[in-house]
């Protein structure tokens, strides 16, 4: 009997390494921060030295992951991957840290969720190269200082200000990525289709671009919606009928906006009558975190003009209202 488990159902995880580009040429958009990184990186390279610590901050899906793995790559290093979340305790950075090579990158995803020790004992192995050691257990313990090798952390942070200033100071080069425009998802989706085997006919990439949400993890994710529709319906090129029929399936919205978008329009809008409403009360209503409402959908959603945020709270747009098909009421501005 063979067992699958779910993951392995699921095809997004692998699908993910397989668009993911390797060099920082194959990286699309975002061409002021390409530049940036390029010099940074060559400077290094030239140095001969393992380069500054690295600091990306944006919303989810924008590429951070990404980019730690070019940084990598590009300085021909390997690369260690862990998570703020999935250290516990200072303990199991100080193994990761003590078991570092020289020049290695150490990317650290949800930076700012990590336990308030362990980001003590980074920010001193970030500056020093240098991490105590606890050895023993009770009244005998003590701790032996231990020298590390140079090496580069990539830090990646949907919540910059949530980073304690002397951790984020540690950090020579922040990035701040943000939602691509319509034009980059557009090669995006080009560039992925190539990889993916999707022959688009004229304006399909454009339509899927429009409801992607600025983001290329969903833009590759409708791509391989509508290579799924292209097989079924044995299409040799999908054209925007195509994208527009695949995508109404999948109940995609006209303006890419998602269900969590959705519930918090409509929180705002029914429950509201519009706003203004504070975000905790926001959350309760759509059931999701503050933290998920503030950096998952509200940036988007304030980005597109559906919601403004201001000292007493959030308010639906006009457009916001317009786009629930229903007739603006009450406080609403835009
Ligand atoms: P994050 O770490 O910010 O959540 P990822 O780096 O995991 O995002 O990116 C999500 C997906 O989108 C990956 O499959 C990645 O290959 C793709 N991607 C993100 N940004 C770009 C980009 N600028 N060019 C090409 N592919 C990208």
């Amino acid at each position: 009997l063979r067992m699958v488990s779910a993951t392995a159902i699921n095809d997004e995880p692998i699908s993910d390494e397989e668009l993911r580009p390797h060099a920082l040429d194959g990286f699309v958009g975002q061409p002021r921060l390409k530049a940036q990184l390029q010099l940074f990186l060559d400077a290094a390279r030239k140095r001969d030295t393992a380069p500054d610590h690295i600091l990306l901050a944006g919303p989810p899906g924008l590429g951070k992951t990404t980019l730690a793995m070019i940084v990598a790559n590009e300085l021909e290093v390997p690369i260690r991957i862990t998570s703020g979340p999935a250290i516990q305790h200072a303990g199991d950075l100080a193994s990761i840290l003590s078991s570092l090579d020289a020049g290695e990158v150490l990317f650290i995803d949800e930076i700012h969720r990590l336990p308030r020790a362990a980001e003590e004992l980074l920010y001193i192995a970030m500056e020093d190269f240098r991490v105590d050691v606890m050895v023993g257990k009770g009244p005998g313990a003590s701790s032996i200082p231990l020298t590390l090798p140079r090496f580069t952390v990539v830090g990646a942070t949907t919540r910059e200000g949530m980073l304690p200033s002397p951790l984020r100071a540690r950090f020579g080069f922040t990035a701040h990525l943000d939602f691509y425009p319509h034009d980059e998802l557009e090669k995006l989706i080009e560039r992925s289709s190539g990889v993916l085997g999707v022959s688009l006919g004229e304006g399909a990439a454009a339509e899927l671009a429009l409801r992607s949400r600025g983001t290329p993890r969903i833009a590759n994710r409708l791509l391989r919606r509508v290579r799924d529709w292209a097989i079924v319906h044995d299409l040799q090129v999908v054209d925007v009928d195509d994208v527009r029929a695949a995508l109404a399936l999948y109940q995609i919205d006209s303006e890419g906006l998602d269900r969590l978008d959705i519930a918090v329009l409509n929180a705002i809008v029914r429950n509201f009558n519009g706003g203004p409403v504070g975000l905790n009360n926001l959350a309760a209503m759509v059931g999701e975190e503050s933290e998920t409402v503030e950096t998952v959908c509200e940036p988007y959603l304030v980005r597109e003009g559906f919601l403004i945020r201001t000292p007493k709270g959030r308010v639906a747009t006009a457009k916001a209202w317009s786009h629930l098909g229903l007739e603006p009421q009450g406080e609403t501005n835009g």
